[in-house]
């Protein structure tokens, strides 16, 4: 099996997995008991924290909220970092868990403005300072790598102008796609709050965390037994939450080698595209995260060539699978891409695990598959 399918969701590693095992059988206790084994699974938790923590650059004071995952914590983000009547800016690009969500904070009666992206899917620039600039927003959203294209934005710059503009703005960016493949420092980028997921990056499914910067008032979403600081209640997934540490340390001791291997993948796959003559459209920018390939293919239905591919064990995506049920794709609208194009894109996404000679294979079965598909 060729598994070209990991921006949807990865396979948990083997360090991820024998932490998730081991705390799960030696240290299940709840980290909120006050006995013996309650104080062991806290020491645990808090440790997770700050290896996190570590990974990001956070700095004393910062807080680290564990929740269910990316969608969770974005939704905390926008309720939690806005009060009724604020006013919120978020791009078009965003993933459903920050541009549906501000859709409901717009029904709650927040007024809510979208910023257009450009033709190879980042943020655009001029249309982000004209709106940042006519308008004081209270809430600022741009995730940092888009899940579809792979495009990744200038968050210092973003967040920079934003606060140039209305210093009291609060500027969240969703890093699900950037964290543990590129660098995500919060110091650096100068952001506010960003959100997290273990299952992008080799961890187990059903658990991320919100960073939130000292300071920054956060109001919770979800009331309970006050776990969390009581900032998101409900009993700590604890063995998810060392694997998911587990995996970010991992990640991050590899970012560099990493990098290179997959660009290495995703230079292949177009390389033999191009030695072939095979008529493709990169969606995205050349300077995008390599570790995301979204192309269209004229006259090819990319949802044909997926289950195509499946025959031969091979799985890639088709846009993200959080929206593949809608036959439009709100992200390469937003790019300007005909709906042929749309109808044509395929989105093989890799992780470091993956290897030059499987892009090959995958690389020559497409151009094979596409072909037949043209010719018919
Ligand atoms: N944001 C982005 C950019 C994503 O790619 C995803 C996962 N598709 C999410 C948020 C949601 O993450 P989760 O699956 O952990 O809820």
């Amino acid at each position: 099996m060729i598994y070209f399918d990991n921006a949807s969701t990865t396979q948990i590693s083997e360090r991820a997995l024998n932490i998730y095992n081991e705390v799960s059988k030696t240290c299940f206790y709840n980290s909120s008991s006050l006995h013996k084994g309650g104080v062991l699974a806290k020491t645990r938790l808090e440790k997770a924290r700050q290896d996190i923590l570590n990974c990001i650059n956070g700095q004393v004071g910062d807080r680290l909220i564990f929740c269910s995952g990316a969608t969770e914590a974005n939704n905390m983000a926008l309720f939690g970092l806005t009060r009724k009547n604020q006013s919120i800016l978020v791009s078009v690009g965003e993933h459903p868990s920050v541009y549906n969500t501000a859709m409901a904070l717009s029904q709650r009666g927040n007024e809510v403005d979208f910023v257009k992206l450009d033709s190879e899917g980042t943020v655009d620039f001029d249309d982000f300072k004209q709106k940042v600039c006519s308008k004081k927003y209270d809430l600022v959203s741009i995730m940092f790598a888009n899940n579809e294209t792979g495009a990744i934005n200038d968050i210092r710059s973003l967040c920079e102008i934003a606060k140039q503009a209305n210093p009291k703005c609060v500027f969240h960016s969703d890093c699900v796609q950037a964290f543990g493949k590129i660098d995500v420092l919060v110091d650096n980028l100068g952001v506010d709050s960003i959100s997290l997921s273990a299952h992008k990056i080799n961890g187990p499914k059903g658990v991320g965390a919100l960073y939130v910067k000292k300071g920054v008032s956060f109001n919770p979403i979800v009331y309970g037994g006050g776990q969390e600081s009581n900032l998101r209640s409900g009993t700590e997934n604890l063995p998810a939450i060392c694997a998911f540490a587990e995996a970010a340390i991992e990640k991050c001791e590899a970012l560099k080698s990493n990098f290179d291997n997959v660009s290495k993948i995703k230079d292949t796959i177009l390389k033999k595209f191009d030695d072939n003559g095979f008529e493709y459209e990169v969606n995205g920018s050349k300077t995008g995260s390599p570790y995301v390939l979204s192309v269209s293919l004229d006259g090819v239905k990319g949802e044909v060539l997926v289950h195509k591919l499946e025959m031969d064990d091979i799985y890639i995506g088709t846009g993200s699978a959080c929206s593949s049920k809608s036959s439009d794709n709100r992200i390469l609208s937003a790019m300007s891409k005909e709906k042929g194009k749309i109808l044509g894109n395929i989105r093989p996404s890799f992780s470091a695990s993956n290897t030059v000679a499987e892009a090959e294979i995958v690389a020559e079965k497409i151009i094979q598959y596409a072909t037949e598909l043209r010719n018919l």
